[in-house]
């Protein structure tokens, strides 16, 4: 057994090789071999050894890879381990709050092992035999939350109100559509499969989801699925589709600007220029970006709601589970060609 407190192993490692321009590859990250760890947490440190066991792919983490310091997170460092969300388990600690065995969410490198510190939004995951632990860093986990809080206090829903969502299949967008849906709305997702529409529509009871690549016309798309307009878009994407949604809202609408990934790692001069703004004015529509990070205080209520609402049957999740520490870097490209069905996670190990 490797996990001996005090036994020195190797620890395999995805490193960030330096900063990038465009939409990220599979190469801009590698595996490094041959790096050995420590499983201790040294007296004193206040720190804690884990051993990684699912890791999470998130959009976000692209933003981490310029040389950019006045962002709301700071940059990787060059030649250096990723870092991002995931769930681990402790095997030595030198933390009063945890001890060896916790199972914990939060930020984590991309190894084997991490010695860690207190780290952001990190929390003791309670043992659940109902709820798998890779939904810590999903359903349950940053991707969910930011569902619950844009949906419920960005977008301010009611009942009846027309929900229109992209990226709808993703980690974030399968639950606005769901809890929308629970909320007693209308709701449209598009994404860029027939596959992922498919699921859209018959497994997570969206009413409606489109291809937003086979549709020539955006505008003439959502008009046929919103005919008397959009009450609110939780927007995803960006680009084309956010010009298309901006002719398409009704008086007093909403839109949540979650994230606009088809806008990623674009550079300034080649950024799609938005057309349709000026609606906003006569339709007196309410845009707000937002942050998942401003609403933590209702962590622990969304917690307890939709791990209550998935246990009851009433939300499913889709997950895309790559294997392996290696899968990493082509898991991560695949979030912006589109290639992951549902949320994507990386098993570095199952226990
Ligand atoms: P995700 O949807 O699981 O994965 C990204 C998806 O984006 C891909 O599967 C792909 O789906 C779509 N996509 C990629 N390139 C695209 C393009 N050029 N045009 C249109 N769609 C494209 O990712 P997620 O984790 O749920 O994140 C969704 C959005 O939420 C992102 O914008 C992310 O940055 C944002 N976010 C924001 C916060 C916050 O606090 N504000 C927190 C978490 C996430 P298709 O196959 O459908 O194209």
């Amino acid at each position: 057994m490797d996990e001996v407190v005090g036994k020195i192993v190797d620890n395999k490692q995805i490193i960030f090789k330096g900063y990038i321009e465009g939409v990220p590859k599979e190469s801009d990250m590698e595996l490094r071999l041959g790096n050995k760890i420590k499983l201790e947490a040294p007296k004193g440190s206040a720190a804690f050894l884990v051993k990684n066991l699912y890791l999470s792919c998130d959009p976000y983490m692209r933003t981490r890879m310029r040389d950019f310091h006045a962002s709301y997170i700071p940059p990787f460092l060059p030649a250096s381990v990723v870092q991002g969300f995931g769930v681990f388990k402790v095997i030595d600690s030198d933390n009063p709050n945890l001890k060896p065995g916790d199972i914990v969410s939060g930020f984590t490198g991309w190894e084997e092992y991490s010695l860690l510190h207190d780290t952001e939004q990190l929390r003791k995951v309670e043992a659940d035999n109902d709820i798998p632990l890779s939904y810590y860093i999903g359903l349950l986990g940053m991707p969910g939350f930011t569902a619950y809080a844009g949906f419920y206090e960005v977008c301010a829903p009611k009942r009846n109100e027309r929900v229109f969502v992209s990226a709808a299949s993703g980690a974030v967008g399968q639950l606005v559509g769901q809890l929308a849906k629970l909320h007693g709305c209308y709701v449209v997702g598009s994404a860029g499969s027939n596959q992922k529409v498919d699921l859209l529509k018959n497994k997570l009871g969206f009413d409606e989801a489109f291809n937003y690549k086979e549709e020539p016309d955006l505008d003439a798309a959502l008009k046929k699925y919103f005919p008397e307009g959009i009450d609110i878009y939780f927007e995803n994407v960006g680009g084309s589709m956010l010009d298309a949604v901006l002719l398409n809202m009704r008086i007093h609408g909403r839109i949540a600007v979650c994230g606009m990934v088809s806008q990623t790692g674009i550079g300034a001069p080649d950024q799609q220029g938005i057309r349709n703004l000026l609606s906003i004015v006569p339709k007196r529509v309410k845009m707000q970006g937002f942050l998942q990070s401003d609403y933590l205080h209702l962590f622990g209520r969304f917690v307890e709601e939709v791990g209550s609402l998935y246990k009851e049957g009433k939300i499913t999740y889709l997950e895309d589970m790559n294997e392996g520490l290696e899968s990493g870097p082509a898991a991560f490209a695949g979030l912006f060609t589109g290639k992951n069905v549902g949320k994507q996670v990386i098993c570095v190990s199952r226990a």
